[in-house]
């Protein structure tokens, strides 16, 4: 069968550009591409949360659930609440996402969704690409690739870290969150495995999905992250048999490695695959949805001609993340205070720029300024090997 193009991996990246495709098509009046997508999972059920601070329009507004303008952080010495209501910071569930994008590509006879079917293997030759799938090759001339990306060869200089959780969303039998004030960070957890945190997201004053969160080389065992679980919520909140309503979990690679935009001309990357989580954060929801959008303007503008990619991260924004990137991994004892230390003394709306790859020229020496200056001036200059590389 042959396809415009064929999206492997029907997730965040994947669903997102497939929409822009199709709004955008439609918005200008053009036929649509045929486009078809595929996926392994039988079926979108609710499987991670995301949150952002608002920058950038995307046409999964209306899946916002919760929206958020303060926020709580805290160390061995502080908690602090900070916020802005130029920047929210929302809350989209999963499966509201899924249940959207779903629903708008059932409008679009032109764009085919394969579920419970997995992408083998790309072949790319000079004038279009063969997709080999479970059951058939589809022909395209270009392919998406949103799969996950392999893990990298260890090695070099280079910081590879993960920051790996596991969330529960609770019910509280009396009322024990504050629905107006997240928590993002309190380090006041055990940090003997890591830069750990635990991050609560109260969607009610008797439910909230509490996380604990590791900045570390590896994985834990499931137990480790249970027990956490269970001592915040027995020690914070008083929660001793909190009732678990649902469960996720996630490692989102935090690297220095440059993006790998395509595997070759025809053959682009999405998602993380594509280089897009914030190397310091691991937030990628919003650049997604940016990209998709300039992806599918690119495609639907020049049809026929090698699409350009847009750059996945502003380089400045990429360079700071690497200095950050090998200081925590370098001293991991330092990350609380550090991170605690930049809401502290940075304005609000600068930090949401900074965290969400949104800051100007005179943002960065702005956050420089908020760190120990001794010690971030030794780790800019301890990583200059990983600073400027361009993405590939
Ligand atoms: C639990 C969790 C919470 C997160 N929270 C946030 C957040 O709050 N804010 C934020 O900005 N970012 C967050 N992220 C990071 C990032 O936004 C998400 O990982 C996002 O889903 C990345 O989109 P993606 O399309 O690259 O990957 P995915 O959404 O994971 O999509 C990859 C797709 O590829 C499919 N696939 C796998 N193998 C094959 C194959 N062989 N052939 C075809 N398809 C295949 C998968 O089934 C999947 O559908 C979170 C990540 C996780 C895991």
């Amino acid at each position: 069968m042959r396809a415009d193009y064929v999206i492997a991996g029907a997730g965040c990246a994947g669903l997102s550009l497939a929409v822009q495709i199709a709004l955008q098509a439609r918005r200008r009046g053009v036929p649509c591409p045929r486009v078809v997508l595929i996926e392994p999972r039988a079926r979108h059920a609710r499987d991670r949360t995301w949150c952002y601070w608002r920058f950038v329009d995307h046409p999964f507004a209306a899946a916002v659930r919760h929206r958020w303008t303060r926020w709580r952080v805290a160390d061995a010495g502080r908690s602090l609440v900070r916020g802005t209501t130029r920047h929210p910071y929302e809350h989209v569930p999963s499966d509201v996402f899924y249940d959207m994008a779903l629903g708008t590509l059932a409008e679009f006879p032109e764009i085919e969704l394969r579920r419970g079917c997995a992408v083998r293997a790309i072949r790319e030759a000079a004038d279009a690409c063969e997709v080999v799938t479970d059951g058939e090759v589809v022909q395209a001339r270009l392919v998406f690739d949103g799969r996950p990306a392999p893990a990298p060869a260890p090695g070099g200089d280079e910081v590879d870290l993960l920051q790996h959780f596991v969330g529960w969303e609770v019910e509280a039998p009396a009322p024990v969150f504050d629905p107006e004030v997240p928590t993002l960070m309190d380090f006041t957890v055990d940090q003997s495995r890591g830069i750990h945190f635990m991050y609560v997201l109260p969607f009610a004053p008797t439910r909230a999905l509490v996380e604990t969160t590791y900045i570390s080389p590896a994985s834990l065992p499931d137990a480790t992250y249970e027990d956490d679980l269970r001592g915040y919520l027995r020690d914070r909140y008083g929660l001793t048999a909190p009732e678990v309503r649902w469960r996720e979990r996630g490692a989102i690679p935090m690297t220095s490695r440059p993006a790998s935009l395509r595997s070759g001309p025809r053959v682009i990357h999405l998602g993380l695959r594509g280089g897009l989580a914030k190397g310091s954060t691991g937030y990628a929801f919003q650049a997604i949805q940016r990209t998709s959008e300039l992806l599918a303007r690119e495609l639907l503008e020049r049809p026929g001609a090698p699409p350009r990619v847009p750059a996945p991260r502003p380089a400045a924004a990429v360079a700071m993340d690497r200095v950050l990137l090998a200081h925590l991994q370098r001293t991991p004892g330092r990350g609380p205070p550090l991170l605690v230390d930049l809401f502290e003394r940075l304005p609000p709306d600068l930090l949401c720029r900074f965290l969400s790859d949104h800051a100007g020229p005179l943002d960065y020496p702005r956050v420089m300024l908020a760190t120990p200056m001794a010690e971030m001036t030794a780790a800019v200059v301890r990583s200059r090997a990983l600073w400027l590389r361009p993405a590939t």
